[in-house]
């Protein structure tokens, strides 16, 4: 077990894991019906290959994609396709295509599901190939395809891999009721991901306040008898989880300002991603299905429920024993960096860790607070884990300052929420940061593409200038010869 180490600030906030830690995972059955965001929480959508009236099986493929940043998406449940269009979803704008299938009740599983004979036996690359193909994704909130961070690992040369067991946001419970009932998997899962990643070695970081969770990971290790895979036990202060202070905390090393984790000769992997890393290694089984918490003062029985991909949120809140009270609010991931949800409608996504059911009592002291100036406290500064300056950030941000934000780190911002959590005049920083990252991201991009007009521009008229002097010497050479006493060329033929 490696030593205990720690990143700058931070805080240790109450969380609320207990109840739904406290219960055994529900195991849902197939839902009569899953709803499939084509963006499954990055931003970037997959293109249907199934059309309306289609018969699908279990894993069938339905959706695929070449871009980095979107993940193939598979039929969870065998059945007919019966829409696909634009819905509300659990993604950033709330909007997204989905595929709709209604199951038929069997369990007809597609031909292209079969175990994976020896995952050692395959090179590297196409470990990362048969991984994008399945559409594993990181599991740990952001749902980035998994394949696209081996790939980039590989080719940076980076040496460790770091699995994600800090779980650190309040609410979120389910790495740690998987690490405490699948650490065989994810230990599993840690070696094919060690091997597609080419690190010689991996960290499992889990924080100290999941003893049990530490205990069985421990045991599965031993198991194993691999020097090269070891345990960081890492304190809990969040944010512990988010991947650059993990890195930090595990690794010593720090990801450059802009940079890729890889950068650092690092890697960083959910634990929940490689247990599914083993689903497809044992099973055959593409990503169809994730443990999501479901929890708040607002559901009846908080607990972790394993349900296929594209499960509507009523079917876990139902699952968990119904709504309870007046909830306020439906939030997809925890109190700190949870997204509101536009209904329980929406399919479950891969990136969904959480479904906070959320009351007045739990998120309630924020909500309708009136934004007071800042009174130049400090308090910001001392909580970002990162370092930066928040309250002269606002400044920036609100006037639109495009080069003090680019220096005053604003891409460097985890979202983590903490700046809010303690400013006492309630402004909400992390979400103008989040504004102000997007306008500059615009602005960028309107640059860019000013200064490509431009250069376009700038060529055309080269190439018609250079036409023009072309032209202009042909004239004066045909001229000239046509002048010269006897020269054949005149065309005098006396
Ligand atoms: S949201 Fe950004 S600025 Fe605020 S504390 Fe977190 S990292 Fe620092
Ligand atoms: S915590 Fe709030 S009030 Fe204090 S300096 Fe930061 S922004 Fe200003």
């Amino acid at each position: 077990m490696a030593a205990r180490s720690t990143f700058h600030a931070g805080l240790a906030l109450d969380a609320h894991k207990q109840q739904a830690c406290g219960t055994p995972i529900v195991e849902l059955p197939p839902p009569t019906q899953v709803v499939l965001a084509l963006d499954q929480g990055t931003g970037y959508s997959a293109e249907p290959v199934v059309t309306v009236g289609e018969a699908v099986a279990v894993g069938t493929l339905v959706a695929r994609t070449d871009h980095p940043s979107a993940s193939a998406v598979h039929a969870p449940l065998a059945g007919i396709v019966v829409a696909i269009e634009t819905r509300e979803a659990a993604v950033q704008g709330g909007r997204s295509v989905c595929i709709v299938i209604d199951g038929d009740g069997s369990d007809r599983i597609d031909d292209s599901v079969r175990p994976v004979a020896d995952p050692a036996a395959l090179s590297p690359e196409e470990l990362v190939q048969r991984l994008r193909d399945a559409g594993i994704a990181g599991l740990g909130g952001a749902g980035f395809p998994t394949a696209t961070k081996l790939a980039s690992a590989r080719n940076l040369g980076a040496h460790t891999l770091v699995l994600n067991g800090a779980e650190c946001e309040p609410w979120i419970c389910c790495d740690d009721a998987l690490m405490r009932s699948a650490a065989d998997d994810i230990v599993l899962g840690a070696l094919i991901l060690r091997r597609a990643a080419g690190t010689v070695r991996c960290v499992i970081a889990i924080e100290d306040d999941k003893p049990a969770a530490i205990a069985a990971v421990t045991r599965a290790i031993e198991r194993l008898r691999d020097d090269a895979l070891t345990l960081a036990v890492v304190p809990a202060v969040y944010p512990q989880g988010a991947e650059r202070q993990l890195i930090t905390a595990v690794a010593g090393v720090e990801v450059p300002s802009g940079g890729l984790p890889a950068d650092a000769g690092v890697v960083c992997q959910n634990v929940a991603t490689a247990a599914a890393v083993a689903r497809w290694a044992t099973r055959g089984e593409p990503m169809l299905s994730r443990l999501v918490t479901v929890t708040g003062s607002g559901v009846a029985h908080p607990c972790n429920v394993r349900a296929p991909i594209g499960t509507p949120l009523a079917a876990l809140i139902a699952a968990s024993g119904g709504y309870r009270g007046k909830p306020l609010r439906l939030i997809a991931g925890g109190s700190m960096t949870g997204r509101a949800l536009p209904s329980d409608e929406v399919g479950l996504t891969k990136a969904m860790n959480c479904v906070l059911v959320a009351t007045r009592d739990d998120i309630g002291s924020r909500l309708g607070a009136v934004e007071l100036p800042c009174i130049r406290c400090g308090d910001c500064a001392d909580a970002c884990p990162v370092g930066l300056l928040p309250q002269q950030l606002l400044r920036a941000a609100l006037a639109d300052a495009h080069d003090t934000l680019r220096q005053l780190g604003v891409r460097d911002c985890i979202d983590c929420g903490l700046c809010d959590y303690v400013c006492p005049s309630q402004i909400p920083l992390a979400h103008r940061f989040r504004d102000a990252r997007r306008r500059l991201h615009e602005a960028e991009a309107m640059a860019r593409k000013a200064a490509d007009a431009r250069e376009r521009h700038d060529l055309r008229k080269r190439r018609l200038q250079a036409a023009a002097t072309a032209e202009q010497q042909t004239f004066e050479s045909v001229r000239d010869r046509a002048r010269r006493p006897g020269d054949d060329s005149t065309g005098d033929t006396n």
